[in-house]
């Protein structure tokens, strides 16, 4: 039996990053970015007003009001290409380069236009400076602006546009097939029968798997039958990075996904890990490089090895550059029991106290088939091996679970 940090460690070191690709911009939303991005343009690339108002010589207004011939407009996308000499001023809109000659921007709001136009009224004076943005005092071209790495979202979607990436460089997704086993399963569209229960790990897991950035293929069931599973196996691994099996890892006379792999000539990193629920988790590779994690079928147990062990591949083989679950540190709100030898995640919901410091509730729960509970939690609460009881007021490791 090893650690969960040793076992965490091994899936970091053992996986390796997939090849980048391009996507179309309006493609990449929640992509990993497989190299840097740059700035093209100074940012903004011209000095821009701030405000709608007169672009003027600060000097020609130090005395107020200040009577200025108008002399041209200036508006967002269609400056005025002139250059402001003394006693002159031009209408600017926000957005709107600021006129050659001009040293600031007064506000609509502090003058007057008299004449049909021709001559404004300034009535307050300005800054050298004031109500625009100097060029590239945001960012300069050829200046890095977000890093390999980084998860594309609504935001960063907004940088890459504004400096011309209509294509983006992003690591491939990864292929992930998830597989459950088990006789007693039947789809959900079916009624179950006298011992039969419908399956929701394939559910849960493909949506865990979408969650950390994977395309997801959800294979027919493999029962308990080695020679089914074997091939199954096989014929997915074909296509897959990753391989998910639910189930079939335990110690019991149908549980057949060890010798499967071992038939196929897998190599295996792990079987055994101090994590409660969670130990009889395998993480091998086959010989054509899939990685394969089988994991205990019961719900619970599934939840809590993909997202600590699955979905740390996915996010290596993104190129995430901290792929291992974020750990934070919580407020117990109420006792939780750990276990003699093995570490314990124990699903929990989040809150805030008043002051501010985050509170994590382990859940009533009936174990690691109660998936009903589990649905509720936000966060598993590490209690180490070896703690009999964490103590309501003490600080504890929090992972948050995705979605
Ligand atoms: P196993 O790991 O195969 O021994 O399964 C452990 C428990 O999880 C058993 O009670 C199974 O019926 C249940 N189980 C296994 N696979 C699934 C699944 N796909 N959906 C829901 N429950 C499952
Ligand atoms: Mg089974």
């Amino acid at each position: 039996m090893i650690p969960v940090t040793e076992a965490v460690r091994i899936v970091v070191e053992r996986t390796e990053p997939l090849g980048a690709e391009r996507v179309a911009l309006a493609e990449a939303l929640g992509r990993v970015l497989a190299s840097d991005v740059f700035a093209d343009t100074d940012l903004p690339p011209f000095d821009r007003a701030q405000m709608d108002g007169y672009a003027v010589r600060s000097a020609d207004v130090r005395e107020t009001p200040a009577r200025l011939r108008v002399v041209g407009e200036a508006a967002a996308g269609s400056g005025w290409r002139g250059t402001l000499q003394a006693g002159e001023a031009v209408r600017i809109m926000t957005g709107a380069p600021l006129p050659k000659g001009a040293d600031s921007v007064q506000q609509v709001e502090v003058t007057r236009e008299e004449e049909d136009g021709s001559v404004v009224s300034i009535e307050r004076a300005t800054e050298p400076g004031q109500f625009y943005i100097t060029r590239a005092s945001e960012i300069r071209e050829g200046e890095r602006v977000l890093e390999a790495g980084e998860e594309i979202n609504a935001a960063r979607m907004a940088v890459l546009a504004s400096f011309g990436y209509a294509s983006v460089p992003v690591r491939r997704r990864p292929r992930a097939a998830v597989l459950a086993t088990g006789t007693e399963l039947v789809q959900v569209g079916e009624k179950p029968g006298e011992d039969q229960i419908r399956d929701s790990n394939s559910y849960s897991l493909a949506a865990y798997a979408q969650l950390a950035g994977a395309v997801v293929e959800r294979l027919p069931f493999a029962g308990d039958d080695p020679e089914l599973l074997r091939r199954e196996i096989e014929q997915a691994a074909a296509r897959a990075d990753m391989l998910v099996l639910s189930g079939g890892v335990s110690m019991g006379r149908y549980d057949f996904t060890k010798a499967a792999l071992h038939a196929l000539g897998a190599e295996t990193f792990f079987e055994r890990v101090a994590l409660r629920p969670g130990k009889p988790t395998v993480f091998a590779r086959l010989p054509r490089g899939t990685l394969v994690f089988g994991l205990p079928g019961n719900p619970v147990s599934v939840s809590v090895t993909f997202n600590l062990f699955a979905r740390t591949a996915l996010r290596v083989m993104q190129g995430v550059p901290r792929p291992e679950p974020f750990e934070e540190r919580a407020v117990l709100a109420r006792p939780a029991k750990g276990a003699a030898e093995r570490a314990s995640y124990l699903p929990a919901a989040l809150s805030t106290d008043s002051d501010g410091r985050l509170l994590a509730e382990p859940l009533k729960w009936g174990g690691s088939s109660d998936f009903v509970a589990f649905a509720r939690a936000a966060a598993l609460v590490v209690v180490p091996a070896g703690v009999k009881l964490a103590e309501a007021g003490s600080v504890v490791k929090v992972v948050r679970l995705p979605g």
